[in-house]
């Protein structure tokens, strides 16, 4: 028998260092454990910090990774003929067709859902993914059509014009604001009503003028969309799924 205690695996963590943080935190993401503090605070510190936190920290990746295995997924588990497609806040079927071509064509057909020519001579496993690779490079096409027209709707009424528009695909956001007006956009908004994705446009948009949350940045969101909060209030329900992506 050993006589030595059972010691729980050392947190591997990473460190943040935010002038805009106050006292030293700790965030628990699915993929990461993360410890923002502010610049002044010692390394040594914030171990004895993350040591004291220990438990805490366990049970939380615990949650963390409970949720994420239980936050159901849009995307269909293969891309067969009559799966169903999330788009726009619908859910669209897929139609195959082959062709004798070695291409493999994509469209959307309105409301009847999207057509996809391939190959007849694909093993099934390999078609789903190829689909599945196709599908999310129209999206990310469509996303920036979709977020210009927005910006170009919504700039000039505010006053506010990007710099450059970044389409990303993002696991933890929907949108950012570089200190230089730069926007980034998640190309999963696609999935998303368009009014949620309009919502976040204009945020995007608001943060030109304000680079934080302060109830003048939400006083602007609220000016050019009166209804955000309903917007905003669904992307908190099902954004999680939306992130999980296609
Ligand atoms: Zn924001």
């Amino acid at each position: 028998m050993s006589l030595k205690p059972h010691l729980p695996p050392p947190l591997h963590y990473s460190l943040r260092r935010s002038s805009r943080a106050k006292t030293a935190r700790i965030v628990v993401r699915v993929d990461k454990i993360e410890v923002v503090a502010p610049p002044h605070v010692s390394e040594l510190k914030i171990k004895a910090f993350v040591d004291a936190q220990q438990d805490w920290i366990r049970s939380a990746v615990l949650r963390v990774a409970e949720n994420a295995r239980t936050i159901p997924s849009l995307a269909p588990e293969f891309y067969t003929d009559g799966a169903s497609i999330p788009y726009r806040g619908k859910r669209l079927p897929l139609q195959i067709m082959h062709t004798a071509k070695q291409t493999v064509q994509i469209r959307l057909q309105d409301d009847n859902g999207f057509i996809v020519a391939l190959p007849a001579d694909l093993e099934p496993d390999y078609r789903s993914e190829l689909i599945r690779t196709i599908l999310i490079r129209w999206m990310k096409k469509q996303a920036r059509l979709h977020m210009t027209r927005l910006i170009e709707h919504h700039a000039p009424r505010m006053g506010l014009f990007p710099r450059s528009l970044k389409i990303k695909t993002q696991k933890s956001r929907w949108g950012s604001c570089g200190p230089n007006n730069d926007i980034n956009l998640n190309w999963l908004l696609m999935l998303a009503p368009p009014e949620a994705m309009e919502y976040v446009v204009v945020h995007e948009l608001c943060h030109i003028r304000h680079k934080n949350h302060s109830a003048d940045f939400w006083g602007l969101v609220a000016e050019h969309l009166p209804a955000y909060q309903q917007q905003r209030q669904w992307l908190k329900q099902q954004g999680a799924s939306l992130m999980k992506g296609l």
